[in-house]
């Protein structure tokens, strides 16, 4: 039972206002078939708008079922109008991109009814107007008179309980419009039907009462209803839409403009291809600096000196400081001096017994070699145009692993022997020269040659290595230099050092050993004079004495300071059987990441004070070469970024050209009931399509790019396969993309939500 009172509805055109109803009121029976009449813009469809919810009454009321509609929320208008309410107008408004099915069973998917009896129902609807045949076209594959057949399906098939049309007949032929009106007329007897006409034969024909308006107003009904009419009831059932509806309805209208949502998704696929190859090429990037890392640079030694740096956070970050320091190249002509500490934070290594034997430990199958370096003086001398002269080659000594053979291994892969052969015993050392075959100036002419000399000569040459107790005499407290070098030259007890090979590094290992050169001697030629040496008459003394014994230079042993210069001493002399220092050349990268553990492991519990601190310097080149590989990454990223957002917008207003071609539609889904929210889905879902082809398209594209760039890559450094596209940066780009587009999308979707029904309907 509906009924209106007292309704008012103006329009406002600027300064102009149009009464459309005024004060009009009517009662309506649950069957019957009312016929509205009355001329051009006496405002029956306003009136007819008005009931079936789709306008809003400005004053009055609009009562269902006893009720006053003045508080019905938007949700109670939405599913008034989709399970009270069938409308029929007179162009139809059919969905065009949809089959005539779909169109029927949409009302139905508004109110959530399962997929197979939707079907079912929309069928029957369908059968009822005689188009059962036709079900599976498309509404503008069909005559006028059978679109109209569809919209009335359309309207019955939530079986609601009253019909309106809008001058149903009024672009169909006379002939057409007999078969509309009986197939209204046999509604009406269910149901209450209120149509409006301005066509008075065919209402007097078929309508069982009629109402005649003009101006706003009604100014005769045929059989007006009497005060106290029983009524009806109603129950309303809430409307929803799920987004799989939203998703189906979108891709179907998508489906008619496929050529344009295929440019659209392409081009805003582009952001996606260049993040996906950048992502794919530095990931490719990673792979391979990390397969040459660990090809050359584990062959680089593990350094445990007297100092080391930790790898921690903060050296890291203070090492790339001191890369990238502005105060770095100043233009100044001024030197200054600078303390290890305050560049990078370094940790004083207090290496014991202890520790030599813990290194001693090493599993032998890690490692290439060892070097245990001593900070003990070698008393060297040799014979230059028969003339005995003392060899310092402290500053030439080089730690390469030089013991027995099967150690050589490190020697050989990184070093070409050019002449001579390793050496086999311990007083036979090596030379080392550099890429340009060049030694020190000062070691050439140490050793008795001006400008050049052949390998040959070299080869030949001598050097004595004399032991303290012969070396130095005691005079008095003191101990001096024995100067009669020609006699200590040709003590029996000296040992006779040869140069038995000499080596340049590899061509290949340039960056790593090409610049070196300088001589390299045996671990066990230092065990042999240590051990001699260490009790030594001038290690004996210096350690009973509170001086010097060779300066005379007094030692405060109450200091730290006199204590280190004491002990200092005692090493250059030779106590000590402990190395001051190891270089330790790992086999291969695995070995080295083992030894590294296994170096870690000692300083577990250990204070900060007796741990021992290692420098790889591998691991330094390696992060920060790699943080550089990231930095590139990421400015490269933030580029195509830009172009992923520039083309999110461009969806965004695709989107709302969409909306604008879709206003009709619009229309049509709120008169059957659709929410707000649920036109929002639909647009979403609209981009949310577009979305994941543009991620697909770009993630397939790029793909295939990285066919031709790694061909490219190839020519260019001979490295294979470099760009490889990570699958998870796959998905996560085709989710950014989804995202970005569903927010350009938004704010089109909302102005849709947004339109007004009755104006979206008028649209053509
Ligand atoms: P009818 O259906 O009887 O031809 P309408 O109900 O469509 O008449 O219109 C009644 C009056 O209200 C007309 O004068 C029309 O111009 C005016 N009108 C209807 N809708 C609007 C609108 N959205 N804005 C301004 N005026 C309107
Ligand atoms: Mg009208």
């Amino acid at each position: 039972m509906l009924e209106i009172k007292n309704i008012k509805k103006s329009y406002h055109t600027g300064d102009f206002v149009q009464q459309a109803l005024d004060n009009v009121s009517l009662k309506f029976r649950n069957h019957e078939f009312v016929a509205i009449l009355g001329p051009s813009g006496s405002g029956k469809t306003t009136l007819l708008n008005i009931l079936g919810g789709l306008d809003r009454y400005d004053s009055g009321d609009l009562i269902i079922n006893g009720k006053s509609t003045k508080k019905f929320t938007d949700a109670y208008w939405d599913a008034y109008r989709n399970n009270c309410i069938g409308f029929i107008f007179q162009s139809y408004n059919l969905i065009t991109h949809i089959s005539v099915l779909a169109n029927v069973e949409m009302s139905l998917t508004l109110s959530g009814i399962s997929k197979k009896e939707r079907r079912n129902k929309a069928i029957e609807a369908l059968t009822k107007v005689g188009l059962k045949d036709h079900i599976h076209k498309k509404p503008n594959q069909l005559s006028g008179g059978q679109m109209q057949r569809v919209a009335i399906a359309r309207s019955l098939v939530n079986n609601p309980d009253i019909i309106l049309a809008d001058e149903p007949t009024g672009a169909l032929d006379s002939k057409t419009s007999i078969q509309i009106m009986e197939l209204i007329k046999d509604i009406s007897k269910e149901k209450l039907v209120i149509m409006v006409t301005h066509n008075e034969e065919l209402a007097k024909n078929y309508a069982s009462r009629i109402v005649n308006m003009k101006d706003g107003k009604i100014i005769s009904d045929s059989d007006e209803v009497e005060k106290n009419a029983i009524s009806k009831e109603y129950k309303i059932r809430k409307t929803k839409m799920s987004f799989l509806s939203a998703l189906n309805l979108s891709f179907n209208n998508i489906k008619t403009k496929k050529g344009r949502t295929f440019l659209t998704a392409l081009a805003s696929s582009i952001g996606i291809i260049g993040i996906a190859l950048i992502l794919s090429l530095s990931n490719g990037f990673d792979i391979k600096i990390n397969e040459f890392e660990q090809d050359s640079l584990s062959n680089m030694p593990i350094i445990i000196a007297e100092q080391g740096i930790s790898l921690d956070e903060e050296t890291i970050s203070a090492m790339q400081e001191e890369i990238s320091n502005e105060s770095n190249y100043p233009s100044n002509e001024i030197i200054s001096a600078y303390q290890l500490e305050e560049t990078i934070p370094v940790h004083v290594n207090n290496i014991t017994n202890e520790y030599y034997e813990y290194i001693k430990n090493i599993d032998e199958r890690l490692i290439a070699g060892i070097t245990y370096g001593y900070y003990t003086n070698l008393n060297l001398l040799v014979k230059n145009n028969n003339k005995v002269m003392p060899l310092n080659i402290s500053n030439s000594f080089i730690p390469l692993p030089i013991k027995d053979g099967s150690y050589n291994e490190y020697l050989e892969s990184n070093y070409d022997l050019l002449k001579g052969s390793y050496p086999t015993k311990s007083n036979e050392i090596l030379l080392v020269v550099d890429m340009k075959n060049r030694i020190s100036s000062n070691l050439l002419t140490s050793l008795g040659f001006e400008d050049e000399v052949s390998f040959d000569e070299l080869l030949n040459k001598e050097i004595k290595f004399v032991f303290n107790d012969d070396y130095y005499q005691k005079i008095g407290n003191y101990f001096t230099i024995n100067e009669n070098l020609d006699e200590i030259y040709n003590n029996e007890n000296n040992i006779t050092l040869t140069i038995s090979g000499i080596v340049r590094g590899k061509e290949d290992k340039e960056v790593l050993v090409g610049n070196t050169s300088g001589l390299s001697y045996r671990d066990d030629l230092i065990d042999e004079i240590i051990n001699k040496n260490a009790h030594s008459e001038i290690v004996k003394a210096q350690q009973a004495s509170d001086f010097n014994v060779l300066t005379g230079e007094k030692f405060d042993l109450s200091k730290d300071e006199d204590i280190e210069k004491k002990e200092q001493l005692l090493n250059y002399f030779g106590q000590s059987k402990t190395p001051a220092y190891f270089y330790i050349y790992p086999k291969d990268f695995a070995s080295k990441e083992n030894i590294t553990s296994y170096l870690d492991e000692y300083n577990e519990n250990k204070n900060d004070e007796d741990k021992i601190i290692y420098i790889d310097q591998s691991e330094i080149l390696t992060t920060l070469s790699g943080s550089i590989m990231d930095a590139i990454t990421i400015v490269l990223i933030a580029f195509s970024g830009i172009s992923l957002v520039v083309s999110s917008i461009m969806i965004g207003i695709i989107t709302y050209i969409s909306v604008l071609e879709r206003t009709k539609e619009i229309g049509i889904l709120r008169a059957i009931g659709a929410r707000k929210k649920d036109i929002t889905r639909v647009f979403n879902a609209e981009t949310f399509i577009i979305g994941l082809s543009s991620g697909l398209l770009g993630i397939l594209i790029a793909y295939l790019l990285t066919i031709p760039v790694n061909n490219i890559i190839y020519k260019l450094t001979d490295l294979k396969g470099v760009a490889i596209l990570n699958p998870i940066h796959a998905l996560i780009l085709i989710t950014v993309s989804i995202i970005l587009t569903l927010i350009g999308g938004a704010i089109p979707a909302k102005i849709a939500s947004k339109k007004d029904p009755v104006e979206a309907l008028r649209t053509e």
